[in-house]
């Protein structure tokens, strides 16, 4: 990158890959190099290697669609959660938020987006069979709805409890503590504890 020039090119590399996270502006993307310029060889290189894992080594649960260490993630395999509810998210990001809350104690199904008519997101984009056949093995008995506030997390949550009413199933929406338009991911523990807390039934 020619903005990059001042500086040599292995440094000029680093600084433009930062530059293309959320939230890290150039300046801060210099500085952050800079700083890894000074690490040691041997922690750089792990480092590096940490990062070229990221994409080897995290998964896709294969019952919930969280991220995962192998096939199933953390909660999922853990015997103790709450087999007979599932909280339903947008995003596997969400999940951490949620968790941080502590007063959720059951399974999590990640949908993988939102219903967007108009970016051409529909029904068939969402990861809605695996949770149809977890609704169907007849544990289930609780389902809570914690897609986005904003008018499409409001719509694909309708869209969830017509389609996935019935089953003897309580359908249930997070109370709207979350601002409208949020990102679930980046809400505080209280706020999303207060909106899973005062849930309300959807039918
Ligand atoms: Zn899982």
């Amino acid at each position: 990158m020619s903005s990059s020039s001042e500086y040599p090119q292995a440094l000029a590399a680093v600084i433009s890959a930062l530059e293309r996270l959320p939230g890290i502006g150039r300046r801060t993307a210099e500085r952050l190099t800079l700083a890894l310029l000074d690490w040691p060889e041997e922690t750089l290189s792990e480092f590096g290697q940490r990062l070229a894992r990221l994409r080897t080594d995290v998964r896709t649960c294969e019952v919930c669609g969280n991220l995962a260490d192998g096939e199933r993630c953390r909660i999922c395999r853990d015997a103790s959660r709450d087999q007979a509810a599932i909280c339903v998210v947008e995003e596997a990001t969400q999940i951490p938020t949620i968790e941080r809350s502590g007063c959720y104690h059951g399974l999590y199904h990640v949908l993988g987006g939102r219903l967007e008519p108009l970016a051409g997101t529909g029904p068939e984009e969402l990861n809605l069979d695996a949770l149809r056949q977890r609704i169907a093995e007849g544990q289930v008995t609780e389902l809570i709805l914690a897609t986005g506030s904003d008018v499409e997390g409001e719509a694909t949550a309708a869209f969830l409890a017509d389609e996935l009413g019935g089953h003897g199933l309580n359908i249930s929406r997070i109370a709207s503590g979350i601002p409208v338009g949020a990102d679930l991911s980046y809400a505080d523990s209280a706020t999303v504890a207060m909106a899973i807390n005062r849930r309300r039934p959807v039918r």
